[in-house]
């Protein structure tokens, strides 16, 4: 060890602590993906240098023919995986080997239940990458020369996986990284090579780079490639199978389950390209982080040139995972000046367009698959509705609802279904915005539609207030809140207007405003309810109470607003209160009758000690009702 210096053992940072814990313990049952993971950081690694090598060619000169190499040797019961890519620096594998990046990490591994096959589908749904070797070696050794950098500045990385890892400078006369993994004395399949070069045929195939298996006791003998080594997309759609796609979604994405669907396009005539893209199946662990990657992974000429370029698709489809490749766009294009190249704006609307059309065929041709898919982004192609006019009618024909019909919060039901329902007289789409599935369908406010018939959309997203506001008409039928004071129903009543009601039940709705005038806009009598008491609306140009709850839980000052109570003349409380005659039991009795107006809508009581001590003395008197009667 005398070319070694400056040897230091570190800590893994305690996410990768955990991770490691974690994998190794739930993933044991796909042990073998860890050859397809150090695989894919191999051909990373070596894009990345062909990318590099565009602006400073002598990064490529000492050896420029890239490849990866998986050498097995039986009697020091080791595999390694070999790669003349990029390389790491000393601080670039502290960093790379040592933490994880990716923000929200912990707070995601802190959902692992222990459940075995629950926590294998969550890390698959993070990516485990390199850490996965852990599986099946009880030490693993990274020795790596970055590209650029002389001999003696090769660095040494080791560690049992157990909690610390050493690093030490050593002179590597070779470019690039070599991943040995001493295999567990239960893992030695793992050196034998049918069994590898089976799971590089499975898993690797679409490798861009020649790997070639080598016996390392056979340094003599010409390894044989075992890959098809063309770029997958390069390849005619009629020579890939579905297996060969999937492998390379998972290449690219690091998900573990397949994908739903793909779309595999080469455009040609005045701008040349090629797309693949892909529909995961799961969400991953950071969809709703904004700051999260996203995007394709940006190819030009067959040359990689960057990840995660996310100017191809809109933010509402930033669950797609794909590559393009581009014929026209220059190697050197930065992120910047990607952003404003004048091709940019038709590519991200055919591919734009590329996606809905991917989903519109799932969604009749494949509704099972439509439905797991909705489920996982269904929240985040709603966005669509908000940041994506021109392609709003093919959005609203992907969406899926929960409505009163279902019975169940399953959002299973598109607009077309509904539509197909609906009687001829009715001319618009009737929709309930709540926190959740259990205060919608419970509402007030549905029952004389429920009683007429009229099935009604339960909506329940945060995105849902914005997303309804935007979509406003489908089909020519408006969108109605069934919350909001103007409601019109089909048929009938609509034709006798609010005033000419009230004005029978003039003296009651008075004193009702009377006493409860700080609290409400105006009280009305209800057309809408059956069953209960009372409800509060919403004044046509209000502001939902979903959405005012959303911005002032955001720290958004709000103005003031009142909501407009509704009573049901003919409930029994309404008739008990409108016969009081005690006026502080009126004013008790009243503020009962819209707390609890408001507790039905799933608001919070701005006073509900107020609200208690008013419920207390009323059980209390019913008491003494009942003993002196
Ligand atoms: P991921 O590949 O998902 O980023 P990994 O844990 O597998 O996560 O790897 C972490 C990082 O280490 C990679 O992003 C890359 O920068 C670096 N790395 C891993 N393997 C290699 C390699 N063979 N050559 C160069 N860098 C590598």
């Amino acid at each position: 060890m005398s070319n070694t210096k400056g040897r230091e053992t570190l800590g893994f940072q305690t996410e990768v602590r955990q991770l490691l814990k974690l994998m190794i313990h739930s993933l044991y049952t796909n042990k073998e993906i860890f050859l397809r993971e150090l695989i894919s950081n191999a051909s990373d690694a070596a894009d990345r240098l062909r990318f590099e090598a565009l602006a400073e060619p002598s990064l490529l000169s000492e050896d420029a023919d890239l490849a990866i190499r998986v050498e097995y040797d039986k009697d020091a019961r080791t595999l390694t995986v070999v790669d003349n890519g990029i390389g790491m620096s000393r601080d670039e594998l502290i960093e790379n080997l040592g933490t994880i990046a990716r923000s929200g990490t912990a707070d995601f591994l802190k959902q692992m239940t222990g459940d075995q096959q629950k926590d294998a589908q969550l890390i698959g749904q993070f990516g485990v990458g390199f850490y996965s070797s852990f599986i099946v070696a009880d030490k693993v050794t990274v020795e790596t020369r970055r590209a650029g950098l002389s001999d003696d500045k090769g660095v040494r990385w080791e560690s049992d996986g157990q909690g610390e890892f050493s690093v030490e400078t050593f002179v590597r006369s070779e470019r690039g990284t070599a991943v040995t993994l001493h295999l567990k004395d239960d893992e030695l399949e793992f050196c034998e090579p049918l069994r590898i070069e089976n799971l590089i045929r499975r898993y690797s195939d679409h490798i861009a780079f020649p790997i070639a298996l080598a016996d390392s006791s056979k340094d003599d003998e010409e390894p044989d490639i075992v890959n098809a080594a063309t770029a997958l997309w390069t390849r005619p759609r009629s020579e890939l199978s579905d297996n060969e796609y999937q492998e390379f979604y998972k290449h690219l994405s690091h998900d573990f389950a397949d994908p739903l669907m793909w779309s595999h396009n080469r455009v040609e005539g005045k701008r040349e390209y090629t797309s693949l893209l892909f529909i995961p199946s799961n969400a991953p662990f950071d969809l709703w982080n904004r700051e999260a990657p996203r995007g394709l992974k940006l190819y030009v000429q067959r040359v990689y040139v960057m990840d995660d370029a996310e100017q191809f698709l809109p933010l509402y489809l930033r669950f797609v995972k794909g590559v393009i490749d581009s014929a026209d766009l220059p190697l050197n294009i930065s992120r910047e000046l990607l952003q404003q190249h004048p091709e940019l704006t038709s590519m991200r609307n055919a591919l734009t367009r590329r996606v809905l059309d991917m989903l519109s065929k799932m969604a009749t041709g494949s509704p099972d698959d439509y439905q797991k898919f909705w489920s996982a982004f269904g929240q985040v192609l709603k966005e669509g509705l908000v940041e994506d006019h021109k392609n709003k009618k093919k959005l609203a024909k992907l969406l899926r609802f929960a409505t009163t019909r279902g019975g169940n919060d399953t959002q299973d039901q598109s607009l077309d279904d509904y539509i197909g329902r609906t009687a001829k007289d009715q001319d618009k789409i009737y929709y309930i915005l709540a926190d959740n599935y259990a205060t919608a369908v419970a509402s007030p406010h549905l029952e004389s539609l429920e009683k007429k018939g009229i099935e009604v959309l339960l909506l329940t997203d945060r995105i849902d207030p914005w997303a309804v506001d935007n979509l406003a008409e489908y089909e020519g039928k408006s969108l109605q809140d069934v919350a909001r004071v103007d409601l019109e129903l089909p048929e009938g009543e609509g034709k006798i207007t609010q005033d000419a009601i009230n004005d029978e039940h003039k003296p009651l709705l008075k004193k009702i405003k009377k006493v409860l005038k700080e609290r409400i806009e105006a009280v009305n009598v209800s057309r809408r309810l059956v069953d209960s008491p009372a409800c509060v609306v919403a004044g046509a140009d209000e502001l939902n109470p979903q959405l005012r709850r959303m911005l002032e839980a955001s720290g958004q000052a709000m103005p003031e607003s009142k909501p407009i109570l509704e009573v049901n003349i003919k409930h029994p409380l309404v008739t008990r209160l409108s016969a009081e005659s005690d006026d502080a039991r009126f004013t008790a009795l009243s503020n009962i009758v819209l707390d609890h107006a408001l507790l039905a809508e799933g608001s919070q009581l701005q006073n509900p000690a107020d609200y208690v001590k008013r419920m207390n003395k009323l059980i209390l008197e019913l008491d003494s009702d009942a003993s002196s009667g």
